[in-house]
């Protein structure tokens, strides 16, 4: 996997702002968080002079074939509805405190990442996952209590 270093080597190093970052390398960072995509930095985008780079990074934050935009992966060919990694998320406790899917608790399901519908999971409001974004932290409650590993992260 590149690292953040290598991404801001690629990077015009200008410091230009218009990525709304400080910095290109807190563009990198943002990157690697997948908080901003490649085409956030215009210069990289739109001047010729970057299109190798722009090409380049831009192939490394494709999104892998299956996976959300944060890259986050269900194995619905695995998944058999246990349920775990829906009652285990931290978002989903904070958004449905009384149990996710149990059917009569009031819930606020705009905000869920996982839940189940026709007995396999489905993911959702993938943004709100804390593995993302600017303050995202190493969380992998989904992963380590699903029994058959269906859930992954690219
Ligand atoms: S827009 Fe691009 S060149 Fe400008 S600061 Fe952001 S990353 Fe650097
Ligand atoms: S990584 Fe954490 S916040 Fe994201 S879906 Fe899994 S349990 Fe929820
Ligand atoms: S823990 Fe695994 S098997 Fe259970 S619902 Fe979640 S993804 Fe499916």
């Amino acid at each position: 996997m590149t690292n953040a270093m290598e991404i801001y080597q690629m990077l015009p190093k200008t410091n230009c702002k218009k990525c709304g970052k400080t910095s290109c390398m807190a563009f990198a960072v943002a990157l690697m968080t997948r908080e901003l995509t490649p085409d956030a930095c215009l210069p990289l985008k739109e001047e010729p002079k970057y299109k190798d780079s722009y090409e380049k990074i831009s192939s490394l934050f494709k999104p892998s074939e299956g996976a959300t935009e944060t890259g986050l992966i269900v194995h619905e060919d695995l998944c058999f509805g246990c349920g775990n990694c829906v009652v285990a998320c931290p978002v989903n406790v904070a958004n449905d405190p009384y149990g996710v899917g149990s059917g009569n608790a009031p819930k606020n399901t705009s905000k869920l990442i996982l839940a189940i519908e026709e007995g396999i999971v489905k993911a959702r409001n993938v943004d709100e996952c804390r593995r993302f974004g600017k303050n995202k932290i190493l969380c992998n409650g989904c992963i380590v209590t699903c029994p058959v590993e269906a859930i992954e992260f690219v």
